[in-house]
């Protein structure tokens, strides 16, 4: 017997109807790049995204085209996130983090018809323009408040010339909503093609209670990019709840972050370690400087977070961090670390063990870890092995199907990340596949390395990666960013990493630098590590 429900599709459209009934006045607020703040409303959004679909429908755009952004966190580009995917287009979010030669590759790839790209980010366009021949129209959003240039259309005016309404199509859930990149650490930028259907489910696990909680009485601050898996699916889950959205424009410096968090009450902020880790410094350093009482959690994610992190926060800020895990290729949020019942009352200890794991799976994600021929291994806690993954916002498929090796013939995605997974199916990632560190037919965490060098006081960020080793293979190398005006002796970070790993984990080598070289996504590049430093153990017998 079939249901006898509505067949009623999870589809975007629905967010900008429901914004304009119930949250017109609802606020949202970017910062320009002069600093100002500019403040403007769902409202007013949702009437803009109007125009914005009639202007590019005006410009040719058909069903299914890739119209691309080149943008900051901002008004705007929330815009393009809603009105394009609505009208049965693709946003296809660019990374201005990578190469120009590199966007080159994604939006020739990707067949971009049209992209709208912040006027401060222009001088970034013009070195892979000429290389993107499919791209016929250039619209250009004023951020820094100058006329566009020629050959290009200027965002407002185009905005201007069209009518406050749109009539939306009808559309199947399954049409393609939106392409992200996976940032290419792992081979060639691959493409990942949202569903309506995957980003509106994504946007309700994001808002449950044990997942972000995002509701309307929010003010939400997306730190973490809008090309970067989405900002992690907050602008919508956001969006969907009615929730203030505070978008932080180019400036993400620690100084800038706090004083938006404090002048904006924002509730609930989302970003990768590197940018807490500032904002930690900038804490310590004057704990009293800034009202942060607004903010009641502070999610992290895109590469582990430190549990000194975790710790420094609550204990010397009184402020809640939650550790995330995703991927480009799961919408992006897979798992989050939050403590179940029974687990407050485990020893410190325990507690910190598990909120700085990566937490076990949101609805409808499911988790399993293989070992090296596929074998599903035990939930021990302890057998390390790749996590694969499987739900309605994993990727089935690369865009141009590439990278099919990734997906298991049963159906799951291989995350190339090396995790243990517990009785209550707590993920932690002691790596990701290709930095994992084989000394002599033993694997070491290079994770698990980093977060206790993180953990003495002398020590801001450390990256640990593998150095060639005649005898052994490969063997530890640890690069040391120090906290201002402070060092250790390798002797001592030895001392302090004995009291937790066994001998034979024990970096051969450490290494001061002033910064950990990092991804476009702001993940450490241990390639680059290895590419500098790799053979400091040869040379050094
Ligand atoms: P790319 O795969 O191109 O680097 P993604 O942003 O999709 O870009 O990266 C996903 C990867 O980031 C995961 O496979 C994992 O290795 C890492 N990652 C994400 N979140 C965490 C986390 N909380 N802890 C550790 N690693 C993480």
């Amino acid at each position: 017997m079939l249901g006898r429900m509505m067949s009623f599709p999870l589809t975007l459209t629905h967010f900008l109807s429901r914004a304009a009934a119930l949250f017109p006045d609802t606020e949202i607020v970017a910062v320009r790049p002069n600093k100002t703040l500019h403040r403007t409303t769902y409202g007013a959004t949702v009437a803009r995204a109007a125009r914005l679909a009639n202007a590019l429908t005006r410009l040719g755009v058909k069903p299914g085209d890739r119209v691309a952004t080149l943008c900051w966190n901002h008004e705007a580009h929330l815009e393009a996130y809603l009105a394009v995917p609505a009208m049965c287009a693709v946003v296809h979010t660019l990374n201005l983090r990578l190469h120009p030669s590199e966007i080159a590759y994604i939006a020739r790839h990707a067949e971009d018809t049209v992209i709208i790209v912040d006027q401060s980010l222009l001088g970034l366009f013009e070195k892979f323009r000429a290389e993107v021949p499919s791209l016929r129209h250039v619209l250009v959003v004023p951020d820094a408040g100058g006329p566009a240039p020629e050959g290009t259309l200027d965002y407002e005016r185009e905005l201007a010339k069209e009518r406050d309404t749109f009539d939306y199509p009808t559309l199947s859930e399954d049409q393609a909503a939106m392409i992200c990149y996976t940032s290419g650490t792992t081979g060639n930028p691959k493409g990942v093609v949202y569903s309506h259907r995957s980003t509106v489910l994504h946007a309700m696990a994001a808002c449950m209670a044990d997942a972000l909680g995002v509701s309307e009485s929010d003010n939400i601050l997306p730190v973490v990019p809008m090309f970067h898996a989405a900002a992690w699916g907050v602008p919508y889950a956001g969006f969907l709840s009615g929730a203030k959205l505070v978008m932080p424009g180019p400036h993400l410096d620690p100084a800038s972050l706090v004083a938006l968090m404090a002048s904006e009450r924002v509730t609930l902020a989302a970003g990768v370690p590197t940018i807490w880790i500032g904002i930690l410094a900038l804490l310590d350093k004057d704990p009293k400087a800034h009202d942060l009482s607004s903010v009641r959690s502070m999610v992290i994610g895109g590469s582990a977070a430190p549990p000194s992190l975790i710790t420094g926060f609550a204990e010397r800020h009184g402020l809640h961090v939650t550790h995330a895990w995703g991927m480009t290729e799961t919408n992006p949020l897979g798992t989050l670390a939050r403590l179940r019942r029974g687990m407050t009352a485990l020893p410190a200890e325990a507690q910190l063990e598990k909120r700085a794991s990566q937490g076990y799976a949101v609805p409808f994600v499911e988790t399993r870890h293989v070992d090296e021929a596929g074998k599903v291994l035990p939930r021990d806690g302890a057998t390390m092995g790749e996590l694969e993954v499987r739900g309605p916002w994993v990727a089935a498929s690369y865009f141009g199907g590439e990278g099919a090796d990734r997906f298991t013939s049963d159906g799951w995605f291989k995350t190339g990340d090396v995790v243990t997974l517990d009785l209550h199916g707590y993920v932690k990632i002691t790596d990701r596949s290709k930095d994992v560190i084989k000394s002599g037919g033993e694997w070491i965490s290079s994770v698990a390395l980093e977060n206790a060098l993180m953990s003495h006081p002398a020590v801001l960020e450390a990256a640990v990666f593998a150095g060639r080793h005649e005898k052994w293979d490969e063997r530890p190398i640890a690069a040391v960013v120090w906290r201002e005006g402070k060092s250790a002796t390798d002797e001592e970070l030895t001392a302090h990493l004995a009291k937790h790993f066994a001998k034979y984990w024990l970096p051969d080598a450490y290494v001061a630098v002033a910064q950990v070289p990092r991804t476009s996504t702001g993940k450490f590049l241990k390639s680059k590590l290895r590419e500098q430093y790799g053979d400091l153990l040869l040379s050094k017998k």
